[in-house]
């Protein structure tokens, strides 16, 4: 059990300067409010920010830091205010005290959306002061120690809270021991069987790890310093979650793991980090693409080491770390390090980037879903190091592709994107960025996001980013089509402030954006404003994004259309008698009447029977390219030995246009049928008649030049 003297006595070797007297009040001040109070172990509350306060102390935090830990909750559980513990100790505690109750009040384990939500509350509460975050991790890390004593239901659920967000946290934090620790303990109660079985395995080798420990820690050391090194080198064990993870992860048993032991060699400089990693790739051989240069591009959290794996005696493969003291500190402590007591120096910035772009992320947040999957992504992806053109360094997480990169950059490069070049070489969106890749982005002002994009970007950034660009031109389309709607059924821009009561609406714009979706029929709007019949919408002027034919049954203009909403994207138009529309109730329609711009061209199919022999196709197609029509696909069918039946899609302006193209089929010896094909086509046999399709298109381009 801690005591505040052997707290307040750690402070002073480290901060000889700490108001030790500030930091026994605080003691007095928890010990006084929780007076009474029992831990369900049956030990005095006091026990637990001791604990949480020793925690902090073997961190090296500052006098704060530790007065918060034996403060951290009093707030949530006494009768204390944060006016009282401002009062006593300042505005500074009392913000990091609140920090520290806000995130206790969160529960991460309801549903999935709650739980992002709740994360993303305790982020932007507690960003602006990473203390709180160590707090935090310091007391989750006594609770863990303490979970013993928990009913088995709490006890997972705490421990998958601990393992999916508070471990993490410590990783991306830097503070490698918690993590660790932290996952052990998980480990201890949430698979307790394994966990026993491991541990009972390790213990029958420990003897035998021990004395290869040993070994390899002289052999190194004798290495190194017969080249006039001055290092010491630190064997260890894996620690037990990460055995067990990567046996779960390769499938192997325990006596299949060989790299149970890593070693850490610690130096004095940097240039003697790799003077010592050639000594010990010239002793034992390294195994290749083990090797990872951590000091030239440290890890976003700050850390830096040089790494490796080599195979050492009897074929046993060894990690081992090379780093200098002051990196050693920063590893075991991370951003902690920073925050230790140091006299006359404020904290380092760039080892916040990460929380400073979590937070950026979280105020773009709409849609608490996607905050989890981006959160979950932040948390455990490694990274990988690209370069930009300027030579500028960009961490990206493993995976990520070119659109990643130009979102990173700029959110306009990233809409603008119409090419890469990797290295010097054009590549396409779906190559993975390496380690060292120097990216180099293209851009036209005429290029907008497509969806496909979505399955080509790895970071949340980018994702947010094309789906907010989608979010904004859906948004715009549907209100211009209400605008459209409300002018062309009322003649007016807008409604009375009554109407807009009696159809639910907020204000105009969502009257519009409403009209737009299909959420109020025209109906409804007319019946609203008390008018009596509507005119058809004329469709000339609308954009191609408001308005398009239907795939399904491919009208033209002159035929009679009706409109369907779309959900998102304006209005479909179906053929009147298109079985898609045919059973559909009115408010889902719209009156249409269609008089589209002079040379706009449209796809409809048209069904050709003919008698089934050579040259019938070529005389055909040639036939419907004399009348102007373009041919945008083809599907053939075999209907007897005798007759053929081609089914086209072809560009016309309109059911003129198309009477035409019919008129000129006809005309052929040998055709028997010519008819329009309103319905979805569908054949067995897809493949042949696709090839056949292809290579007509390539007759047509060669033929003629290129026209369509
Ligand atoms: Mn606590």
């Amino acid at each position: 059990m801690s005591r505040i003297f052997e707290i307040t006595e750690q402070l002073l070797t480290y901060a000889p300067k700490a108001d030790i007297d500030r930091v026994n009040r605080a003691y007095v001040f928890a010990a006084h409010a929780h007076a009474g109070q029992t831990r369900i172990s049956g030990d005095p509350y006091i026990t637990h920010p001791l604990a949480v306060a020793a925690i902090l102390a073997s961190l090296g935090m500052d006098e704060s830091t530790l007065i918060t830990g034996l403060l951290h909750d009093t707030v949530e559980d006494t009768d204390v205010t944060l006016d009282d513990v401002a009062h006593h100790f300042g505005e500074d505690i009392a913000n990091l005290v609140d920090g520290v109750t806000k995130i206790g009040k969160i529960q991460f384990h309801s549903k999935e959306h709650k739980q992002a939500e709740n994360f993303r509350k305790m982020l932007l509460a507690t960003a602006k002061d990473p203390r709180v975050l160590i707090v935090k991790l310091a007391d989750r890390l006594h609770n863990m120690r303490t979970l013993g004593y928990m009913r088995p239901e709490k006890q997972r659920l705490i421990g998958e809270e601990t393992l999916h967000i508070y471990a993490p946290l410590a990783h991306r934090l830097g503070i490698h021991w918690i993590k660790q620790e932290m996952e052990d303990l998980v480990f201890s109660f949430l698979e307790p069987e394994a966990h026993r079985a491991l541990l009972s395995k390790l213990e029958g080798r420990l003897n035998d790890l021990n004395q290869t420990r040993a070994r390899l820690e002289g052999l190194i050391q004798e290495a190194l310093q017969r080249k006039g090194l001055h290092a010491s080198v630190q064997g260890r064990m894996k620690h037990l979650y990460s055995i067990h993870e990567k046996m779960q992860r390769k499938h192997v048993n325990f006596d299949e793991i060989f790299d149970l032991l890593a070693f850490r060699v610690i130096v004095d400089d940097m240039a003697t980090c790799y003077q010592a990693l050639g000594i010990i790739h010239s002793l034992y051989r390294p195994v290749p693409g083990r090797f990872k240069d951590y000091i030239a591009l440290p890890k976003p959290n700050g850390y830096q080491s040089l790494h490796t794996t080599v195979i050492g005696p009897e074929n046993f493969r060894i990690e081992v770390q090379i780093r200098t003291e002051a990196m050693h500190a920063y590893a075991e402590d991370g951003v902690a390090a920073h925050w230790a007591y140091k006299d006359g120096q404020g904290e380092n910035p760039e080892n916040y980037q990460w929380l400073k772009q979590l937070t950026e992320l979280l105020h773009e947040t709409e849609n608490p879903a996607e905050f989890l999957e981006s959160i979950r992504l932040d948390l455990f992806v490694q990274e990988v190091y690209v370069f930009s053109r300027d030579g500028d360094i960009f961490p990206l997480p493993r995976g990520a592709r070119p659109l990643d990169f130009a979102y990173e950059v700029h959110t306009d490069i990233g809409h603008h994107c119409i090419g890469v070049r990797i290295n010097g070489e054009v590549s396409d969106f779906s190559t993975r960025l390496r380690n060292g890749d120097q990216i180099e982005i293209m851009t036209s002002p005429d290029q907008s996001p497509s969806r496909q994009w979505l399955q080509y970007v790895k970071t949340p950034k980018a994702r947010q980013a094309i789906r907010q660009w989608f979010r904004r031109q859906q948004r715009e389309t549907t209100i211009q089509l209400g605008e459209r709607l409300l002018r062309d059924t009322i003649g007016k821009k807008e409604v009375k402030a009554q109407t807009l009561k009696r159809l639910h609406c907020s204000d105009q714009e969502d009257l519009k954006s409403k009209l737009g979706r299909g959420d109020i029929a025209i109906g409804q709007l007319l019946e609203a404003t008390e008018q009596e019949s509507a005119l058809p919408l004329k469709l000339a002027g609308l954009s191609r994004t408001m308005m398009h034919p239907a795939s399904c049954c491919h009208p033209i203009p002159g035929d009679r259309v009706v409109g369907r909403f779309h959900a998102t994207n304006g209005i479909e138009l179906h053929h009147r008698k298109c079985s898609h529309v045919l059973d559909l109730a009115d408010r889902d329609l719209i009156e249409v009447d269609w008089q589209p711009k002079p040379g706009q061209t449209f796809r409809t199919g048209i069904e050709v029977r003919a008698q089934n022999r050579r040259g019938m196709l070529a005389q055909v197609t040639r036939n419907i390219a004399t009348a102007n029509a373009g041919i945008e696909d083809l599907k053939l069918q075999q209907r007897s030995g005798r007759m053929t039946e081609l089914n086209f899609l072809v560009e016309v302006e309109d059911r003129v246009h198309l009477a035409q193209v019919i008129r000129a089929i006809r005309l052929i010896d040998g055709v028997a049928r010519v008819t329009r094909h309103n319905q979805p086509v569908s054949f067995p046999g897809k493949q042949v008649t696709r090839q056949i399709g292809e290579t007509l298109r390539d007759f047509f381009s060669r033929k003629q030049g290129g026209k369509r």
